[in-house]
């Protein structure tokens, strides 16, 4: 009795060996085609993030003279106009 159990597992030929393939083949092209997805992704996300500029945080201005709208850095307070030379607060929409 306890020499029963894994000793005839090993001398009968297990159908479970047989269907351990196919699961195998199409585990395995499951795999290569996630690969592929991924990587299909990571390099469209790689071109799309090399070609299109990043979102900039600039403030916009626009001139109280000359009407003049512009942009500048996110941590300045007050621009100069590049038109005219007045110094302008950041434009509210
Ligand atoms: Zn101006």
């Amino acid at each position: 009795m306890a020499n029963s159990g894994p000793a005839q597992d090993a001398t009968r030929p297990s159908p479970a060996v047989e269907l351990m393939f196919p699961d195998q083949v199409i585990f395995l092209c499951f795999v290569v085609v996630i690969s592929l997805l991924g990587v299909f992704v990571l390099l469209y996300e790689f071109r799309r993030k090399r070609f299109e500029p990043e979102p900039t945080e600039d403030r916009v201005f626009r001139c109280q003279d000359c009407a003049y709208v512009y942009t500048d850095d996110h941590d300045v307070d007050r621009s100069r106009c590049p038109e005219c030379g007045l110094f302008n607060s950041p434009f509210v929409f």
